[in-house]
C-alpha cells in the first residue's frame, strides 16, 4: 500500500460488534417487558465444513445477545419431506422467532421449496419470496443480512443517499438483487452489472457507490474506482500469495486509496452479517408480539 492511500477504512468489525451491544440492551430490554426470550433456529444439512463454521458462529452471537438459539444438525441424506416436516414444527413453535436454513443444501434438495416452506415472518435470512416481493415493492420485508449490513454501512458514512448513483457488481438472490433494491429504496440511480455486462470498469467509474458481490479476487482494479466514491466489498476469496493462503475481497485493496471510504476484507461486509441476522431475529420477534419496531435496529 503506497504513501498516498488516503480512504477510510470502514470498520464493519466495530460496527458490528457496536450493534450486537445494542441488540443485547434491546433484548433485555424486551424481557423484562414481555417474560419472553427471541429464539432463533439454525438448520444445518450435511458436513460442509464451511457451513459448518457458519453456523458455529451463529449459534454462538446468538447467546451472547441473550437469544435462545436452536441448532438442528441433520445428515446430508435428510430427505425433503424430513426437512419440511422440521420446518413446520419450527414454525409453530412460539418459541422460535427466527428460522434459517444453511445454504447451500446438498444437491438432492429443492432449495426455493425449502425456503419458501419457511413462515416468510419467520424468514430471518429473508429469502422467501414473499419477503423479496414485498422488498421489491416497498413494503416491510425481512431484509437478507449481507445487504441490510451494507446498507447501514453507507448509511452511517453518508447520510442521505438519495441522488447518488449507485453500481452493484453481482445480480445473485442473497446479495447483488436485494442490494439493488435497498439502494432504489434510498432513492439512489442504481446500476447492475454482471458476468454478461460488456462495460463493467467503465460503469464502476461513475459510481459514487460501489457495491461488489461476485466472488473473484481483486476483480475490480484502482483505476475503475472514481476519486472519493464508497466502496462495499462483499467478496470472500481464499487465494494462496507467498506461498500462505489469505483472504482477499473482490477489489483490489491496495488500488483504493482515492476512495473516500471502503470496507477490508475480511473485517468489513463478513461480521456485519450475523449481526444483522440478530437484528432480523428481533425485528421478526417485535412483529409477531405487535410491539414497536426499533429503527436503529430493525430492517
Ligand atoms: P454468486 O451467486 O456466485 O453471484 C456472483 C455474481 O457475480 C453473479 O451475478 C455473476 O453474474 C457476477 N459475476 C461473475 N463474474 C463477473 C464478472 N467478471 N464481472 C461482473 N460480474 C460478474 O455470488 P454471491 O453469493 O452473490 O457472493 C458473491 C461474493 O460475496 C462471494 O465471494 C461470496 O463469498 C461473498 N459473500 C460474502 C458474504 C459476507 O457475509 N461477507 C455474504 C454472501 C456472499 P451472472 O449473474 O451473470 O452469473
Amino acid at each position: 500500500m503506497n504513501n498516498l492511500f488516503q480512504a477510510e477504512r470502514i470498520d464493519g468489525k466495530g460496527f458490528a460488534a457496536n450493534l450486537v451491544e445494542r441488540l443485547a440492551d434491546e433484548v433485555r430490554t424486551l424481557k423484562t417487558r414481555t417474560g419472553l426470550t427471541p429464539g432463533l433456529a439454525v438448520v444445518l444439512i450435511g458436513e460442509d465444513p464451511a457451513s459448518g463454521v457458519y453456523v458455529g458462529a451463529k449459534h454462538r452471537q446468538t447467546q451472547v445477545v441473550g437469544m435462545h438459539s436452536f441448532v438442528h444438525k441433520l445428515p446430508a441424506e435428510t430427505g425433503q419431506a424430513e426437512l419440511m416436516a422440521l420446518l413446520a414444527r419450527l414454525n409453530a413453535d412460539p418459541d422460535v422467532n427466527g428460522i434459517l436454513v444453511q445454504l447451500p443444501l446438498p444437491a438432492h434438495l429443492d432449495t426455493h421449496a425449502v425456503i419458501n416452506a419457511i413462515d416468510p415472518d419467520k424468514d430471518v435470512d429473508g429469502f422467501h419470496i414473499l419477503n423479496a416481493g414485498r422488498l421489491a415493492t416497498g413494503q416491510d420485508a425481512l431484509v437478507p443480512c449481507t445487504p441490510l449490513g451494507c446498507l447501514m454501512m453507507l448509511k452511517d458514512r453518508l447520510g442521505d443517499l438519495a441522488g447518488l448513483n449507485a453500481v452493484v457488481v453481482g445480480k445473485s438472490n442473497i446479495v447483488g438483487k436485494p442490494m439493488t433494491q435497498l439502494l432504489m429504496g434510498e432513492n439512489c440511480t442504481v446500476t447492475v452489472a454482471h458476468s454478461k455486462t460488456r462495460n463493467v470498469a467503465e460503469l464502476c467509474r461513475t459510481a459514487d457507490i460501489l457495491v461488489v458481490a461476485v466472488g473473484r479476487p481483486e476483480l475490480v482494479k484502482g483505476d475503475w474506482i472514481k476519486p472519493g466514491a464508497v466502496v462495499i466489498d462483499v467478496g470472500i476469496n481464499r487465494v494462496m500469495r507467498d506461498g500462505m493462503s489469505r483472504i482477499v475481497g473482490d477489489v483490489a485493496y491496495s488500488e483504493a486509496g482515492h476512495a473516500a471510504a471502503i470496507t477490508p476484507v475480511p473485517g468489513g461486509v463478513g461480521p456485519m452479517t450475523i449481526a444483522c441476522l440478530l437484528a432480523n431475529t428481533l425485528t421478526a420477534f417485535r412483529r409477531q408480539h405487535n410491539l414497536q419496531t426499533n429503527p436503529a435496529i430493525a430492517g
